[in-house]
């Protein structure tokens, strides 16, 4: 079956699906998107994601495309169109095209990118049953990063380094010499004494939807959760690590910068927290939970 691209009003085959070579997400990263995982054929968290999205619109001005309920149309029908059961949506928005200035153009309309790939969480979850490295790497990003923005350039460098490291995720540290994030996730670990710790949200980070969701099963099951900073040498002396993301939901980092953390295996609250979010997103994508909330930094 040939995949299809949703861009600007039409579903176009793969190989010819294009955008304007002065479209500014090209010239200047002055886009957003999201990614969503699809489960069963269903988007986890669509809400979440679609109030992110807006969020993110809305501080960088760019125009909405189009309403909540059509954008929903559009990502259904993306999904159908490729019959991806198992996978991610990837959703871009741009400002738009026009002759290269770096202030806004007027009167441009919006770019709306919209990518369906078939995703094997079996695979996904056989690399959680083993464990992930992980490596530290200087967080170079923007004051913004809450902003789910396409300028990704030093998330990609960050993540070449890992994988140059043979690791999955580069762990990004700021100034102040406290971890802030992973390169595309959101950054977890868990103290001797039980505590769960990722960093609170401001404009350091992004408001991960798998994070909130976390944040919820959590407190469900009464754990004790502090959102604050942690330095990595926390992290060598906490007795698990992990990540979250839309396409890793829970997954355990067994070494950091190639020393291991705690037994050097996957953590036992790690493993508990992912089977109860694989619960959760199974039970949300089929529509019987409400999405979780996007956190506002
Ligand atoms: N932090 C960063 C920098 C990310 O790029 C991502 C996801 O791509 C996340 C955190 C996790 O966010 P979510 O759980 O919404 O996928």
């Amino acid at each position: 079956m040939s995949r299809v691209v949703y861009v600007n009003g039409s579903y176009r085959p793969y190989h010819n699906a294009a955008v304007h070579v002065e479209d500014r997400g090209f010239q200047f990263a002055d886009g957003v998107y999201e990614v969503i995982a699809i489960i069963d054929g269903r988007l986890v968290d669509e809400e979440g994601h679609l109030v992110r999205l807006e969020r993110n619109l809305d501080e960088l001005r760019i125009d909405h495309p189009m309403s909540r309920a059509a954008l929903r149309v559009v990502f259904a029908e993306t999904i159908r169109r490729n019959r991806v059961r198992h996978g991610s949506l990837y959703v871009q928005i741009t400002r738009g095209a026009a002759r290269r200035e770096f202030p806004f153009p007027e009167a441009i309309r919006p770019t709306l990118v919209a990518i369906a790939r078939s995703l094997d969480w079996a695979k996904v979850a056989a690399n959680a049953a083993k464990g992930v490295a992980a490596i530290t790497a200087p967080d170079l990003r923007w004051a913004r990063c809450d902003i789910k923005s396409v300028g990704l350039l030093p998330a990609a460098l960050a993540k070449q380094a890992a994988k140059e490291a043979g690791a999955y995720e580069a762990w990004l540290v700021d100034e102040a010499g406290l971890v802030t994030e992973g390169s595309s996730s959101n950054a977890w670990i868990v103290t001797r004494d039980g505590v769960l710790v990722t960093r609170q949200l401001d404009r350091a980070i992004l408001s991960g939807i798998t994070r909130s969701a976390i944040l919820a099963l959590a407190e469900a099951e009464g754990l004790r959760v502090e959102q604050r900073g942690f330095t990595p040498e926390e992290v060598f002396a906490a007795r698990e690590a992990f990540v979250s993301s839309t396409t890793s939901f829970v997954m355990p980092i067994t070494s950091l910068d190639g020393r291991p953390i705690g037994n050097g295996a996957p953590g036992l609250l790690a493993g508990k927290l992912r089977l109860l979010y694989e619960a959760y997103a199974g039970s949300q994508a089929a529509g019987a939970l409400p999405s979780a909330p996007y956190l506002a930094p």
